[in-house]
This record gives structure tokens, sequence and C-alpha cells, in this order.
């Protein structure tokens, strides 16, 4: 069986699914990696952003996905600019083609629609993912068994773990984001902690957390109060950040054009 977890950000798979990615390596499955965008606004300092980011941020992903199984040929990035991810047809061309490429049998993406982690790169790639699964896998020339969603507050796998050094250890390798790594230890075990569904999967202390989503019929429900409180994250910039963030200070370089043509679109 071949998997293909897609993310939008070089670390959002070892922040989610480190754990399930180092069991499927440790089988008999092929496990490939694909994340849309190399992560060039990862940073708030200015004069980092942009290649020279890419450059760093695209190796640490390397050697993150060593820790979990997946060897260097099996991590593939697209050039889609980070923050710059959008749900059009365009972007569903592109995520087509990389399918088409890699015909993977499963796939994983970020969850677009039960989310706490609100960034519009992360919705888009997951509704994209949503809509070729459930609605367009005609255009794919080896179809797509099934799609899981992970940061998700629906959730209905749950895959259990012990242990939460062996995921701190593959997203220490991301030392550019450091602002990030300084919380991880402390963050890392309470986002993951098992206590809400110990009634389903028994005392294991960690779990991630996977939606299985299927062709036909409805969405799960949602409550009230979740669906407010995810609304108003919707609109806060916790971790979409502002506009003004995807700027680069020097315009005439090939990157910083590209900036201005991108912002001059949306
Ligand atoms: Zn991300």
């Amino acid at each position: 069986m071949k998997f293909l977890f897609i993310c939008v950000h070089p670390d959002d798979l070892e922040f989610n699914c480190s754990n399930l990615i180092s069991y499927l390596t440790s089988t008999d499955n092929s496990v490939e990696i694909l994340s849309l965008t190399q992560g060039e606004f990862g940073i708030s300092l200015d004069q980092w952003k942009g290649p020279r980011l890419a450059k760093i941020r695209k190796k640490e992903s390397i050697n993150a996905a060593a820790i979990n199984g997946v060897s260097a040929e099996n991590v593939y990035f697209g050039d889609i600019i980070d923050g710059f991810v959008k749900y059009n047809s365009e972007a569903l061309g592109y995520v087509l083609n990389w399918l088409n490429k890699l015909q993977p049998d499963i796939i994983f993406a970020p969850e677009p629609y039960y989310t706490y982690y609100w960034h519009s790169d992360h919705i888009n790639c997951g509704r994209l993912a949503y809509y070729i699964f459930r609605k367009k896998q005609n255009l794919l020339n080896h179809p797509l068994r099934s799609l899981y969603f992970y940061t998700t507050v629906k959730p209905t796998i749950w895959w259990p773990f012990k242990d939460s050094s062996h995921a701190v250890r593959a997203l220490s390798f991301h030392r550019s984001q450091w602002w990030l790594l300084k919380k991880v230890r402390l963050f890392y075990p309470i986002e993951k902690f098992n206590l809400p569904y110990r009634r389903k999967i028994g005392s294991w202390k960690f779990a991630e957390r996977y939606r299985r989503v299927y062709r036909k019929g409805k969405n799960p429900a949602i409550n009230f109060i979740l669906k407010v409180i995810l609304g108003k994250l919707s609109r806060s910039h916790t971790v979409n950040p502002p506009r003004s963030h995807y700027t680069v200070p020097d315009a005439s370089t090939p990157f910083g054009q590209k900036i201005a043509q991108l912002r001059s679109e949306n």
C-alpha cells in the first residue's frame, strides 16, 4: 500500500503524524511526503524570507523525515509559495498532477473543516484534497482508496503512543523554527494528550488524531460551542499570519517580483 502525506509547510507532519509515519515505514508500506510549499515565510526576520529559508527548511524536512523512516528520495517539495496556497482551478490542477505522478493509494492532508489550525494554506490544501477525493477521482490515473485528515477536532481514528520523545526529536530538526521549538517540548505532549478520548482508546497517554473521509455521505455534525470557537479562531492571526507578513525587503529579486505579482492577484 502506498501512503502519501501531503502538507503545506515543511514541519507540519512532524507535529501531527510522526508516530503513524514511523509505524508505517517499519512495515511493508511505502510512504512518501509532499510539502506543497517550501516554507519561504516561516520566519519573522525579513532578510531570511524567501529562497534562503526554503533551502534550509527543505534540508531540515529531509532530516526529520529520515527519523520517521522516510528516505530523502521519497520527500517531495512543491513550488507554491508559502502563504499562497489557493483553492482554485490552478491549484486543483497542480495537486492532481502530483497525485498522478506519485499514484498513492491512501492520502493524508490537513483538516479543512473541523480544525483548530486555521492557516489559510492548511485550509485550502485540505479542501483541494477533499474535492479531488470526493468529486474528481475521474481525473486520476490511479484511484484513491482513502483520505484522512490530521489537525482535526472531529477524529474518527486515533493512533495511540506512550512517549512523546520520538516526535519531539523529529521536530527538533526544524531548527529554523526556533520560535516554535522553544515551546514544543511543553506544547506537544499537551496537544497530543489522550485524556478526552480515554473511553474510546483506553489508557494510552497520547494519541495522534485523524478523521477518515468517506466518498459519499454527510460530514459529521459539530456542536455549537465548538463551531463558535473555531469561527473565532478563523478570524484571528494566531496561526494565520497577517498579509503584512508576506513581504520581502528586496522587490527587485526574482522572488520579490513573484511575491509582488502574487499579492497583486489577491
Ligand atoms: Zn503549517
